[in-house]
């Protein structure tokens, strides 16, 4: 069978595991692969990844870091416990996970050495380790991200991922298991998946999956947008304040009415704003 997803793997020796993390809620991350396949347009990682020889584009080299148990192994003996973002700068549920299965000697590791895991991924690969999360429901949770329930439309942002029926599937399988979930809705982007139609569906999935919804605008880096604006996105309308405040209070009103629990990424102008107007909400 032709692979329609060409990709490059190769293995690379890493000298630590747990990085400490500079989002506000997290103590650590970890990432065990660099490169990420699903090649989405908007990727910020694609600009903080280093690029090493022989790299065409970003999606389609993945570095397996072949030593990261050890590594993890022996610093989880010594580092202070905390929350870790599993994964920030990839997504650990990489297609060749289901040869190496990092992600799932990973989670393994950090939970039962007492540490809280909060696993983000696009990839259905994850329903593989509900077993181990099962097992330490208060400790994990499993967060998926849909931009839009819409695969034409996913396809034109996230054309390698799995499509949004197969993250759907995530939240509803988590739901059923009783495990933690939250979908995060974003990157939105103006004109693209702001409309009412998409927001309601996303919506309608958290009311009837009881999930928490997190919700981020688009932000700007070099490289994405270069390349949703070379397919005639334009994104630089999302980072108009009033859309954002005008759109924000709509969506979180329509979750309110139907139950859901609704927060909003880090947006430090946002959060400026909100303290010294606090009518926003
Ligand atoms: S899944 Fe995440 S890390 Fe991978 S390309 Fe998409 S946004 Fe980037």
């Amino acid at each position: 069978m032709i692979s329609l997803n060409p990709y490059t793997v190769k293995e690379i020796r890493t000298r630590t595991a747990l990085s400490p993390s500079s989002m506000k809620e997290l103590k650590y991350a970890v990432n065990p692969y660099s490169g990420c396949t699903h090649g989405c347009l908007y990727c910020y990682a694609m600009d903080m990844t280093p690029v090493r020889p022989g790299d065409t584009q970003w999606g389609k080299t993945v570095y397996v870091k072949r030593n990261f148990i050890d590594v993890l192994n022996g610093e989880v003996k010594k580092y202070r416990r905390g929350l870790v973002g599993m994964s920030t700068i990839t997504d650990a549920y990489q297609p060749v996970d289901t040869r190496y299965r990092l992600a799932r000697e990973t989670l393994k590791i950090l939970l039962s050495h007492g540490f809280r895991v909060t696993v983000q991924t696009k990839s259905s690969l994850v329903l593989r380790d509900f077993d181990i999360i099962s097992l330490h429901r208060d400790a994990a949770d499993v967060g998926t991200t849909i931009t839009t329930t819409d695969r034409s439309m996913s396809r034109k942002i996230e054309p390698l991922t799995p499509g949004p029926k197969a993250r759907m599937k995530i939240i509803e399988t988590a739901d059923s298991e009783n495990i933690r979930r939250w979908i995060f809705y974003g990157p939105i982007i103006r004109g693209f998946n702001d409309s009412e139609e998409n927001a309601g569906s996303i919506i309608e999935l958290a009311a009837a999956t009881g999930t928490r919804i997190i919700i981020d605008r688009y932000n700007s880096y070099s490289t994405p947008d270069k390349l949703l604006e070379r397919d005639g996105i334009n994104v630089k309308r999302s980072l108009q304040n009033e859309w954002w405040i005008r759109f924000s209070r709509r969506f979180m009103e329509e979750c309110a009415k139907k139950n859901v629990k609704c927060n909003m990424e880090s947006d430090e102008w946002f959060f400026q704003n909100l303290d010294t107007n606090r009518t926003l909400f």
